[in-house]
This record gives C-alpha cells, sequence and structure tokens, in this order.
C-alpha cells in the first residue's frame, strides 16, 4: 500500500478511535450521571417507605391507645354501676347496717384499687369514709368536696342514702395508668425488623426546658422509663431532636425528624427517622422510629445490576467501534479498488484510445503488435495485418473541409469496427491511416475479406457543399514470416502492398506474398 493511502488509513482509524473514546466517554459521564440521579431516587423512594411505615405504625398504636381508653373506662362505669346496685341493695338495711355494708363493700381489695370513695354524715357534713382521696380537707362541704372531685374522675356517681351522702368514681388518672402499664407490655413485647420500636413520653410541661416531659415508655432504654427529659438534650452532632419533637407536635400534632441514636441491644449511634404523634388525651407523645444506614446497602444492591449494565453496554460500545472499524476498512478497500479500476479504465482510454475516432491509437497498435509478434515467435501462427489509407483524401480536406474530413475518419473507424469480429482489432496508425490487426485470417480469405472492406468503406457517404461525396480505400496486406526481426518487419511490407495499391490505382488491396 502506497505510503499516502496508509496515512490517510492512519488518519481515519485514529479519528474514528477518538470519536469512540468520546462517545464511549460521554456515555459513560451520562451514566453516572443517571446512576447518581437513580440512586437518589432510590433513597428517596426508601425514605418514603420507611415514613409510611411509621406514620401507620404509630397511627395505629394511637387507635390502640384509644380502643384501650374506652374499654377502660367502659369497665369502670361497669364497676360504677355494680356499686351503685349494691349500695342500693343496703337501704333497706337500717343506718348503721348500711354504713357498715357499704364500707365493707368498698373495702375489697380491688374496688380499693380503683375506687375513690367519700361518705358524709348528711346532717354534719362530717366525713365518715373516704378512699383514695389522699389531699382530703375536713373543712370542706361534700358538696364542695365532690365539686372538686368529678373533674378529676372518668366516670362517678353521687347520691344521697338516708343519712349519708355518698360519692365514688374512679380517677381519670387510674384509667390512664392501667392504659400506659398495657400499652408498654404492648410495646415491650412488639417486635419489628430493621431495630424499629415504639416509645412514649408524656408532656407535662408544654414550654419546653428542662423536665419538660417523662419518658414513660422506651423498649430500647427500659431502665431509664420514667426519667425526666429536656428539650435542651443534644445529640452526637448537635441537634435538639426532643426540642424539634416538641414544636413539631405542637405546631401541627405530628412530626417527622432524623437525629442521631444508639441502635438497639447496641452501642454504635447513628441517624434515625423518627415520627412522633401527640395523643392528646394523656399529652403522650408516641412516636416509632427506624435507622437509616440500612439505606446504602439497598442502594449499593439496586445500583450494582445498573453498574454491570453499564459496563455491558460499554463493552458493547467498544465492540461496535470495532465491528465500524472492521466494516470501514472492507467499505474503503471496495471503494478504492472500484475506484481504481474505474481510474484505470479511463486512463488506458486516455492512453490507448484516439480521440478523434475512438478506435485504438498507435501507442496501443505498438504494443499490439509487440504481443503478437511474440505470440508468433512461439506458436508460428501470424494474424493478417492490413494497412488501410483513404484515397485522395487530401482532396476531402481541401473541397469540403477538414470538419467533413474528420467525419468521414470518424464514419470509417466506426463502420470497420461494426465489420470485424471481436479478436479483431483497427488502429488509427496516422492521419487518414489505419491498421487493421485480423487473428485467424488465411492467405486464402484475404481477398475475399478486402473486398468486403471495399465494399464497407464504399458505404461511407460525406455532405459536400451539398453534394454526397463516397470515398475508396487502398489496402497492403502482410503476415509475419520465419525470416523478421520483429513486427515491424511485417508491418513494412504491408506497406509496400499500400504502395503498390496506390500504384496499381488505389481502390484495392496488394498482398506482398513473401
Ligand atoms: P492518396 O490517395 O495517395 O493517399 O492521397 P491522399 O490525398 O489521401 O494522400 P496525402 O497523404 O497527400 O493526404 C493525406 C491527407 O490527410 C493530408 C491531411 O490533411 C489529411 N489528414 C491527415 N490527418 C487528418 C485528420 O485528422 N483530419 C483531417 N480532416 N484530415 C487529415
Ligand atoms: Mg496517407
Ligand atoms: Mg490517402
Amino acid at each position: 500500500m502506497e505510503p499516502l493511502r496508509k496515512k490517510y488509513r492512519l488518519i481515519l482509524m485514529v479519528i474514528i478511535l477518538i470519536l469512540g473514546a468520546l462517545s464511549s466517554l460521554a456515555f459513560l459521564l451520562l451514566s453516572f450521571q443517571m446512576e447518581s440521579i437513580y440512586e437518589r431516587n432510590i433513597e428517596r423512594s426508601i425514605i418514603e417507605v420507611k415514613k409510611t411505615f411509621l406514620k401507620d405504625n404509630v397511627d395505629n398504636l394511637i387507635l390502640n391507645i384509644e380502643q384501650e381508653h374506652q374499654t377502660q373506662k367502659t369497665l369502670f362505669v361497669r364497676l360504677n354501676q355494680l356499686a351503685e346496685i349494691a349500695l342500693d341493695g343496703y337501704n333497706s338495711y337500717n343506718p348503721e347496717a348500711f354504713l357498715e355494708q357499704a364500707i365493707l363493700y368498698f373495702e375489697d381489695p380491688i374496688r380499693q384499687t380503683y375506687l375513690t370513695v367519700l361518705i358524709t354524715d348528711s346532717a354534719t357534713e362530717r366525713i365518715l369514709y373516704s378512699e383514695n382521696i389522699s389531699d382530703l380537707d375536713q373543712s370542706l362541704s361534700f358538696s364542695e368536696q365532690t365539686k372538686r372531685l368529678i373533674p378529676l374522675m372518668t366516670s362517678s356517681v353521687k347520691k344521697d342514702y338516708g343519712e349519708y351522702q355518698v360519692f365514688f368514681g374512679v380517677r381519670e388518672s387510674r384509667v390512664e395508668d392501667i392504659v400506659e402499664e398495657n400499652i408498654r407490655d404492648l410495646i415491650h413485647a412488639s417486635r419489628y425488623s430493621n431495630d424499629a420500636y415504639f416509645w412514649v413520653n408524656e408532656v407535662v410541661n408544654n414550654e419546653g426546658g428542662d423536665n419538660y416531659a417523662i419518658r414513660l415508655i422506651h423498649p430500647n432504654l427500659k431502665d431509664t422509663e420514667g426519667q425526666l427529659l429536656s428539650t435542651n438534650m443534644t445529640d452526637i452532632k448537635g441537634n435538639y431532636p426532643y426540642l424539634e419533637e416538641l414544636e413539631g407536635v405542637k405546631a401541627s400534632g405530628e412530626i417527622f425528624y432524623t437525629y442521631f441514636f444508639k441502635k438497639m441491644n447496641s452501642d454504635v449511634v447513628s441517624e434515625k427517622l423518627t415520627y412522633a404523634r401527640l395523643y392528646p388525651n394523656y399529652n403522650w407523645i408516641v412516636a416509632m422510629g427506624v435507622h437509616l444506614d440500612d439505606i446504602s446497602t439497598y442502594v449499593t444492591a439496586s445500583t450494582e445490576e445498573s453498574n454491570k449494565n453499564i459496563m455491558w453496554m460499554l463493552l458493547a460500545l467498544a465492540g461496535f467501534i470495532f465491528v465500524l472499524i472492521g466494516i470501514l476498512t472492507i467499505v474503503m478497500n471496495r471503494i478504492e479498488s472500484w475506484y481504481y479500476q474505474n481510474s484505470e479504465q479511463e486512463l488506458k482510454a486516455a492512453v490507448y484510445r484516439d480521440p478523434l475516432t475512438h478506435t485504438y491509437n498507435r501507442r496501443a497498435g505498438n504494443e499490439c503488435l509487440e504481443k503478437t509478434f511474440r505470440a508468433y515467435k512461439i506458436s508460428g501462427e501470424s494474424p493478417a495485418f492490413i494497412m488501410i489509407d483513404i484515397d485522395d483524401f487530401k482532396k476531402v480536406n481541401d473541397e469540403c473541409g477538414h470538419d467533413v474530413g474528420d467525419a468521414v475518419l470518424i464514419k470509417l473507424a466506426a463502420v470497420i469496427n461494426q465489420r470485424i469480429r471481436n479478436n479483431d482489432k483497427l488502429f488509427r496508425w496516422g492521419g487518414e491511416e489505419f491498421l487493421l490487426v485480423c487473428q485467424g485470417l488465411k492467405e486464402d480469405n484475404i481477398d475475399d475479406f478486402t473486398r468486403k472492406l471495399l465494399d464497407t468503406a464504399a458505404s461511407v457517404d460525406y455532405d459536400c457543399c451539398g453534394q454526397s461525396g463516397k470515398i475508396t480505400i487502398s489496402m497492403g496486406v502482410s503476415y509475419c514470416i520465419p525470416g523478421d526481426v520483429d513486427e515491424k518487419d511485417a508491418i513494412k511490407r504491408a506497406d509496400q502492398g499500400l504502395y503498390e495499391a496506390k500504384r496499381t490505382g488505389k481502390n484495392r488491396s496488394c498482398y506482398i506474398r513473401p
């Protein structure tokens, strides 16, 4: 391959490689960008799922608390009703027996645990029996005492029984204690994946500050249940989770927030997402949280596959570039050889054809003669050489003009070329002289053949100043003979033949036999 071709091919390959490398780089950058968007989206989706999980669980727990609260309230209403039925029964007794039976009834250990009781003498307002009233003020009347107690009760009964005024009921705080205990058992027994758990703080001071809340239930820090909390508490990163939580629930009853906290059954501290909601009946903040450090595991697992895909696509791209280079090389080779073939043909036409008559020129004739002579030397077989010259052509030029002369030359070449076989070749030897090389034309057939050529030439007519003109030709024929040194000897004999034909009257052929 010539250096120039080599060079431009190399340049083309380098350009393709650079373009391939650039497009791979662009693809890689785009992939990384897509991947980081994808990662962010996964992260966001996981956080959304976690938020939904936390909110659903906290909402359900609050529903449980509410249900528990209602159940306990109903139970205590029933407890009061039973007490009332019992006292109504004792009312048929005499006053002393009534008091004795009533006290006996309220001193039952279960009732003693739950019921707040006050029995006074209707006439003197003297307190005859009390239960679960720690701050009993002897100076207050029965109605004043009950007025103070009723708002603290979840349900109560106030009734006169003859000489006695009786009040009993269950304190709201009692219900809350029982609900707290049941919910604590429930929370402590609950198990969630990813170390998620509930906790409950009771806000005692909505303004915040030290001792603003009590840690009621906390399965991760059971020992600290009952401890007082402060909104000034910070996590290891300086966040104020209790303050943020209090302000959030005060503002909208609920809040999602993050902070750093120790993981369940471990000393590792990591970021935690928490949902907290206020249960206003008890001023409880019910919360649940999950740590976020597992997100990277999910993200890595999801991006691993996309990384693999990116690698495969890159390999495919590299493969595609190599295939492209291969295809381009093949296409280039084809185009080049097609181009060279075409240009070679054009070149040959330019070098070997006569521009006027489009038949072969003298250069082609010389090469053909050399080849023919070499072949003759090997095979001993010679084609016939027929030297053709137009008779009195000068006259055509002189009388009709050079253009008419040209047209006659073109026509003659054309008709002879039509007349001869494929193997035969007509060369414009010079001026109005042609050399016809006829393969396989035997000496015996020369006369017939040249006669046909005379007829062919006679068919050429031309227009000269409105009058039609005809031409004739003279021919000299020869063959290679054993004594010939080269092809020129045979041509010389053809020239002699032509001369002889002219000399003997033109419009004929002459074969000079050796
Ligand atoms: P003869 O019968 O003896 O061959 O007579 P002639 O007139 O043909 O011979 P001569 O050699 O005297 O004249 C040949 C003429 O052919 C002279 C020249 O002007 C003309 N000729 C040669 N080449 C061309 C050509 O390309 N075009 C034209 N129109 N004429 C040409
Ligand atoms: Mg001549
Ligand atoms: Mg002539």
